[in-house]
């Protein structure tokens, strides 16, 4: 296809042209690739035919001749029209001159030739080009010719070429011959290197630079173009084909000079039928062509606008020039002087393009069936992935998710379990084969990132470091120093082992002790992370062991939750509420949570949802509870409790003043200088307000307060000071400035209003100064009437009624049990029972009636109190024991009060169980109950004798002051009871 690297072009004169005058209907020569230069540089008529090489695109132009004044009537003129559906009217317009043959312009129109081809040749990139020209040089002028080599395709007539000539002795010759107004060379094609293979162009031009005179002669076809030299630049030649010509002799070697024949086409019958049919399917063959492929419509279409004496011969040279034969088929035309043999031979070679042409038809059309299948779905892709941006559902594409991955895991690699690291390994390797749109692509995606964003062998530093781990508890905490000195034991222990695991510490206490923010300063101190998570009411298996990852919306469970939240394997988790665990219908959440907590198990806890065993034994659990007994008992047995009982009135105080009012304090905004609490007003909070065992409601009470005062200083117009406090210099720059703002704002203000209202201003500035007081006195101002009364219900109990103590899940708690007849008669006796009592309880207030029966048997026989009256038990509902029966004494004691109708001892509170034997059991709850009878002012406490060490162990400003009895058997309660008279301390 080597003819379709040409630029042809056709070249038209017309002395409008070379006037610099450009018709209309030229205007197309706008489409040349550069055509930067001015338009009069065109004038001298380069119409052209243009091929780019890349895209195959000829651009024909032309040349125009006229012989006589009108155009040539011709039928196959006619033809060509139709095909183009060109207006043959425009034709007439232009007006025709010879291109170089007439005498009287020739010259200037050479000169105007050369000047415009010498521009054109800086558009022209291809070697090779050619055009058709009107042919009528005077042979007298060039039967001599230096002959020119052309390497590529024979110049035919009408078309235009340009040449390298590298040989300057060549070069100096052509440009003499111009100069010598005789610019006319011979054009011959090379004949093929018998000697070497001269496939490549650049081989072939190598060669004729190297041969000379007779040898070069040697390898010239004998029959080539004569050539007007059109324009020299450099190197590069422009020839313009005129007519055939025929080597006769060699004149000189250096430069090759011949001695030419001008050939001219056999004599021909223009009526000729077979030389019209032959020419008629030359025309249909291009018009077949034309139809299948657009390459050529341009050609033609110019073509047939500009040709002029259009004739056979003409039409035959058009074709071969134009199509893709190769040289030698290209020479043979040449050649042919014959016009029936040459326009058959066009024939051939353009039935053969034709083909070429439905095959690059073909080829184009599969090959943009291909591109546009794969754009298709390329631009649908994009589309959709837009589409999934825009909603948000964007799906990172695979390889950037395994990459995520990896680079999850890459910085500790090798702390990974063997076995996590081969799951991970598989589940990416999955991920590669699963269709991003998958369900199964998803639960993969998740499960992965939850395996490698597990904090896999990553521990924070454990601090043991007893000295510091006790200031951090004293900063956090006042008083409980049994809880702290255990913690302390615990972590000394730590110290000593070098590890703190295998240990479960469970605080139980009412609410508000601060279980919770001890297990968090307990955390502080290890320099361990904290994490808490409540069971309370919790029924449901997967929440701890996780859910099987084949369940939508599967989740792993709390503990796998915990470690990737805290980041490090090591965390102090805060199991809070494991007292109030809840039942659940599908599995046991006792017996997950053992399997969580267990020292023995949890090094390999097997999670559902990542089903791979991790390894727990470095976590330090920390469990709260309410009440120890209603922790299921596998579960209690692997604790440690450390069990804080409440506070007494004295703590109270020292919380509130050492903690909780600094940071009521600090939230709300003001400033100690600003506020003072009296000690008698916060007394006055504890017992009247907050007589619970733990400080959250007096926390609460404190901020209520706190909250008020604010409010009242923000009132009275205490604001602007505030910006100073500032300690960081560099919050006190920024807040100087905001000072300063504020400062010239209010100055500017002041200077209104102090014209306005002078006192007024004043007035504000003497409160801000002045301090919010609080005392007993205006404390219901600011947390309302008081909740409990201070007295007591009985200045002296009355008969049938005895303070008993009971131990309840919000502490400790005294209560008054109280008897009365409810009717009397010969035989009527017997017990009613009410109060929220469980069976327990009931059973217990039977047994009391029993052993008081028997004791009043004893001491007075004749007494008939129990068997004739029926008696009505009362035990207050909000006391109910939550420790099992602890009331027994109190029961019989109340019973033998009514019996003997003498009121027990002023101040006297008991507890304890009692058998029908009258022996007196131990209780739980020593110390809250001790609180509870301080708080309730009782001076006499009697606790069974298996208590004693109990009482003793406690702190002394909670036994102070109180006169304690430890009793064994009943029989000295009811002495302590109502032999008070005899023994009156
Ligand atoms: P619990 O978990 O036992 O119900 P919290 O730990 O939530 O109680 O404690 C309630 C509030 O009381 C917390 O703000 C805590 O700091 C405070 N608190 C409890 N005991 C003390 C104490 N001994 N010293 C200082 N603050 C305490």
């Amino acid at each position: 296809m080597k003819g379709f690297d040409t630029n042809l072009r056709l070249q038209a004169s017309s002395p409008e042209f070379s006037n610099g005058f450009l018709p209309k209907r030229q205007n197309f020569i706008k489409l040349n690739r550069r055509n930067c230069y001015p338009r009069s540089s065109f004038s001298p008529t380069m119409l052209k035919l243009f091929t780019s090489s890349a895209s195959r695109v000829h651009h024909l132009t032309p040349v125009s001749r006229v012989v006589g004044s009108s155009p040539v009537e011709c039928p196959l003129f006619k033809a060509l029209s139709q095909i183009t559906g060109w207006n043959r009217r425009s034709t007439s317009l232009g007006h025709r001159a010879f291109f170089c043959s007439e005498p009287t312009n020739g010259e200037a129109a050479a000169e105007a030739e050369t000047k415009a081809v010498e521009s054109d040749s800086e558009v022209s990139d291809s070697k090779s080009s050619s055009a058709i020209v009107p042919t009528n040089p005077r042979p007298e002028d060039c039967l001599t010719v230096l002959a020119l080599p052309v390497p590529h395709r024979p110049l035919f007539p009408g078309f235009y070429m340009p040449i390298y000539v590298k040989d300057p002795k060549v070069l100096a010759a052509l440009q003499e011959s111009r100069r010598r107004q005789a610019p006319y060379a011979g054009a011959f094609l090379l004949k093929d290197d018998p000697s070497a293979d001269s496939s490549s162009s650049t081989d072939a031009e190598k060669n004729i630079n190297e041969l000379k005179g007779k040898e070069l002669l040697n390898r010239l076809h004998e029959v080539g173009t004569l050539a007007q030299i059109s324009s020299i630049q450099g190197d590069q030649v422009i020839l313009v084909g005129h007519r055939r010509l025929r080597i006769k002799e060699m004149v000189s070697e250096e430069p090759l000079t011949v001695k030419v024949d001008h050939l001219k086409d056999n004599p021909f019958d223009m009526d000729d039928d077979v030389v019209k049919a032959t020419s008629f399917e030359v025309i249909s063959t291009l018009r077949d062509v034309l139809k299948t492929s657009s390459l050529w419509r341009d050609h033609v279409q110019t073509y047939t606008q500009h040709i002029g004496d259009f004739t056979y011969p003409r039409l035959a040279d058009f074709g071969a020039a134009i199509c893709g034969a190769n040289r030698h088929q290209a020479q043979e035309v040449l050649e042919e002087l014959d016009v029936h043999k040459r326009l058959r031979l066009t024939l051939e070679l353009m039935k053969k393009e034709m083909e070429i042409s439905k095959i690059q038809e073909t080829i184009a059309k599969a090959i943009e069936e291909k591109i546009s299948g794969e754009q298709r779905r390329y631009l649908l892709n994009e589309q959709l992935k837009a589409i999934k941006k825009e909603l948000g559902v964007e799906t990172d594409d695979k390889s950037a998710l395994s990459a995520k991955f990896k680079e999850r895991i890459e910085p500790n690699k090798e702390k990974i379990p063997a076995h996590v690291l081969q799951v991970i390994e598989e589940e990416l390797t999955k991920l590669q084969l699963l269709e991003a749109s998958s369900s199964e692509f998803n639960v993969t995606r998740n499960y992965l990132d939850w395996l490698t964003i597990l904090p896999w062998g990553n521990y924070s530093n454990e601090n043991f470091d007893v000295a510091r781990a006790q200031t951090i508890l004293d900063e956090d905490h006042y008083g409980l120093s049994d809880v702290k000195e255990r913690i302390l034991e615990f972590i000394a222990v730590g110290r000593l082992r070098g590890t703190s695991q295998g240990k479960i510490i469970c605080l139980s206490g009412p609410p508000g002790v601060g279980k919770t923010s001890i297990g968090r300063s307990i955390a502080r101190a290890l320099n361990r992370k904290f994490f808490r998570f409540s069971v309370g009411g919790l029924a449901d298996v997967a929440e701890i062991k996780g859910h099987r990852r084949t369940y939508v919306g599967a989740m792993p469970g709390k503990m796998v939750q915990c470690l990737k939240s805290v980041g490090t394997a090591n965390p102090l988790v805060l199991i809070d509420e494991i007292d109030k665990l809840g039942r659940g219908h599908a599995g046991d959440p006792a017996s997950a949570l053992l399997e969580l907590l267990d020292p023995e198990q949890n090094a390999n806890f097997l999670d559902h949802y990542l089903d791979v065993t991790i390894d727990l034994s470095k976590v330090l659990f920390v469990c709260t509870a309410n009440v120890i007994d209603m922790i299921p008992n596998p579960l209690l047995d692997r604790m440690e409790v450390i069990s804080i009982a409440g506070y007494i009135t004295d703590e109270k105080v020292h919380i509130a003043r050492d903690y909780l009012e600094k940071t009521a304090r600090g939230d709300c905004g003001v400033k100690p200088e600003q506020v003072e609490v009296s000690d008698a007003a916060l007394l006055s909070l504890i017992e009247n307000y907050c007589r619970e065992a733990g400080v959250r409601n007096l926390q609460k009470q404190i901020e209520k307060i706190y909250r008020k005062i604010a409010l009242k200083l923000v009132r009275e117009g205490a604001v602007p000071e505030e910006p100073s406090v500032a300690s960081d210099p560099e919050e006190a720059e920024i807040v100087a400035d905001v000072g300063e703002s504020i400062e010239n704002h209010t100055v500017e203000e002041n200077t209104v209003s102090s014209a306005e209202e002078p006192k007024e201003e004043a007035q504000t500035e003497k409160i801000a100064i002045e301090k919010v007081m609080i005392d007993e006195s205006n404390l219901a101002d600011y947390v309302g009437k008081p909740v409990f009364h201070a007295e007591k219900l009985y200045e002296q109990t009355p008969v049938g009624v005895v303070m008993g103590l009971a131990w309840t899940s919000m502490g400790g708690s005294t209560l008054y049990i109280e008897t009365t007849v409810v009717e009397e008669g010969e035989g009527k006796g017997g017990l009613n029972i009410t109060g929220q009592l469980g069976d327990v309880m009931k059973e217990s207030a039977q047994i009391a009636h029993t052993v008081a029966r028997k004791i009043m048997l004893e001491k007075e026989p004749e007494n008939q109190f129990f068997a004739n009256s029926k008696l009505h038990l009362h035990v207050p509902a909000g006391a109910t024991p939550k420790d099992g029966p602890s009331a027994g004494c109190t029961m019989i004691t109340s019973l033998l009060s009514l019996a003997t109708k003498k009121p027990v001892r002023k101040d006297l509170a008991m507890t304890g169980e009692v058998t029908l034997t009258g022996r007196i059991l131990p209780i739980g709850g020593v110390k809250e109950k001790t609180i509870a009878a301080r708080r309730s002012q009782i001076k006499t406490i009697i606790f069974p004798e298996a208590n004693r060490r109990d009482f003793d162990e406690l702190a002394e400003n909670v036994k102070e002051g109180l006169n304690v009895h430890f009793v064994d058997d009943y029989g000295k309660i009811f002495e302590l009871a109502f032999g008070y008279d005899k023994q009156e301390d």
